[in-house]
């Protein structure tokens, strides 16, 4: 297989959670300066939680103290080439780090220029943000000594019970040459598909090989495909507003079997085709838009339209999940 090209993809998800009673005090005491653990028997733990991950016991935010600011580092890995979702935009420490009053560590970056000027055993102190919002990352990180730095200004005047999270992950794939004239095809409003010589089956998308067969398809196993095909299964979608999100109404994401194609093309957008009509077995067409053209842009694939041919009938569409 030829790989000449890669391309990098990120699946985000941004949600709200809600941080509950330690939580919401420990994320709230962030915005004043100051960390809180929770007494569990004999120990305190920080960060605090709901319970003891070793007794199950449940703890009570009545039990709720303040602890550091300063602390131990008891571990530490070196991060070299931080990325976008890390907390410091150049080398540091991730370190677990036990503040004074706690017998647990807390999970947090360490800000110094190099892996030789860390250690374990060594004192640690915060760096506040100047604004803080009640979040972990109202430490900035932490720094070498006992007195913390940076900071100023009120804490949050409102207790805080919600948190914004956004986690995502980033990751490359290689563009194979059947997926670049795949690719290609469709810039120009046709779709390719590879015909496998030993069972025949029509693949979409530039597959590089035949999963029932083990045959690798190239260039010799290319077949013009049909512009209609019959939609096999549909969802429909009420969108929530998560961030991101630009959808407001109800929509459909359909799977269309292609004339004379042995895969389906999932999730496809419906153009002109109500929800409440969006049905399987319906009979669609592509719609290319070609706005892109004039600037030197491909054509691109806007959805699919009912043609208003009878519907396809066969009961075994539903099952054409792949
Ligand atoms: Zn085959």
């Amino acid at each position: 297989m030829t790989t000449t090209r890669s391309v990098e993809a990120t699946i985000r998800f941004p949600y709200k959670r809600s941080l509950g009673p330690v939580m919401g005090a420990f994320m709230t005491a962030l915005t004043e300066q100051r960390f809180l653990g929770i007494r569990s028997g004999e120990r305190v733990l920080c960060p605090p939680r709901e319970w003891d991950p070793d007794t199950a016991a449940d703890l009570s935010a009545d039990d709720l103290v303040e602890v550091g600011p300063a602390g131990t580092v008891e571990s530490w890995t070196w991060v070299s080439s931080p990325s976008a979702a890390h907390p410091l935009d150049h080398p540091f420490a991730f370190a677990l780090i036990r503040l004074d009053g706690a017998d647990t560590a807390l999970l947090h970056a360490v800000d110094v220029a190099s892996p030789d000027a860390l250690s374990t055993g060594m004192r640690v102190a915060p760096r506040w943000k100047a604004e803080r919002v009640g979040h972990i990352t109202d430490v900035e990180a932490f720094v070498p000594g006992e007195v913390p730095q940076g900071g100023g200004g009120a804490g949050a005047e409102e207790p805080v019970t919600m948190m914004d999270y956004d986690a995502a992950i980033t990751y490359t794939t290689p563009v194979t040459r059947n997926e670049m004239r795949a690719e290609a095809a469709n810039a120009e409003g046709r779709f390719l598909g590879l015909e496998c010589p030993a069972c025949a089956r029509v693949y979409l998308g530039g597959r590089g090989f035949c999963p029932i067969d083990a045959l690798e398809l190239g260039p010799e196993h290319e077949v013009e495909l049909s512009q209609r095909g019959t939609i096999t299964n549909y969802t429909i979608i009420e969108p929530v507003q998560y961030p991101g999100q630009t959808e407001t109404e109800p929509f459909a994401r359909v799977h269309v079997l292609l004339d004379g194609s042995d895969v389906i093309l999932g999730y496809q957008p419906v153009v002109e085709f109500p929800v409440g009509d969006v049905r399987i077995g319906a009979r669609v067409a592509a719609v290319w838009n070609d706005t892109k053209v004039a600037s030197g842009g491909g054509i691109e694939l806007d959805g699919w339209i009912p043609t208003g041919e009878p519907d396809d009938t066969d009961p075994n569409l539903v099952n054409r999940i792949c």
